[in-house]
């Protein structure tokens, strides 16, 4: 099936680095679980060897889905949104959080519908949202100086809660275990000017 084919290739440097940031009794309730043997009483660096080692593709695509989703799964949409501008402001104080009240839904118009891509126009600014393309793009000034820094404006904020739920999701989802857990060859999203 081609969604099976889609996540049979897991980002190997995100996979490790969110093994490595799960507890060692979950990595061996998981290891066990996903079929590997002798798991008990191994160490943690271990069983992150092993399942990176041993486990097919595939199943290290569902174990990674699964891991995505303890960290995330719980979070609404403001919630992953606030998730996306604390790890910017983390990781440069100096850049500032937009802020998200400033922009109403009666100012934006919708220009294309995705999925894959979403486009509006937003206080007159272009703002598109393509997670398949790993691109975000506003012509704001915040944006032009913010977006460098992995740091959204409040129009692509605002995009984000236009677009539908699950598309918003799964886009932020993306971005987030690609800022937090990827590695240096992770593909990364482009953040810049329309
Ligand atoms: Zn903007």
């Amino acid at each position: 099936m081609s969604a099976d084919l889609e996540s049979a290739d897991p980002d190997p440097e995100a996979l490790a680095n969110l093994l490595n940031d799960t507890s060692t009794p979950a990595l061996m309730a998981l290891a066990e679980r996903y079929g590997l043997k002798g798991v008990w009483l191994q160490s943690h660096e271990a069983l992150v060897e092993a399942m990176r080692r041993d486990l097919p593709p595939a199943v290290q695509a569902r174990l990674m889905d699964e891991l995505v989703a303890a960290r995330y799964g719980a979070l609404t949409i403001d919630g992953l949104l606030a998730e996306v501008l604390a790890a910017a402001m983390r990781r440069d104080p100096r850049t500032t959080a937009p802020v998200l009240e400033a922009v109403s839904e009666s100012e934006a118009e919708l220009v294309e519908e995705g999925p894959p891509r979403w486009r509006f126009t937003i206080r007159g600014h272009p703002v598109t949202v393509d997670a398949a393309a790993r691109h975000l793009a506003c012509d704001c000034r915040h944006f032009e100086f913010a977006g460098r820094r992995g740091m959204l404006c409040k129009h692509l904020a605002m995009a984000f809660r236009l677009m539908p739920e699950a598309a918003a999701r799964e886009a932020l989802i993306a971005l987030l275990v690609t800022e937090q857990y990827g590695g240096p060859k992770t593909p990364r999203w482009r953040m810049h000017p329309s």
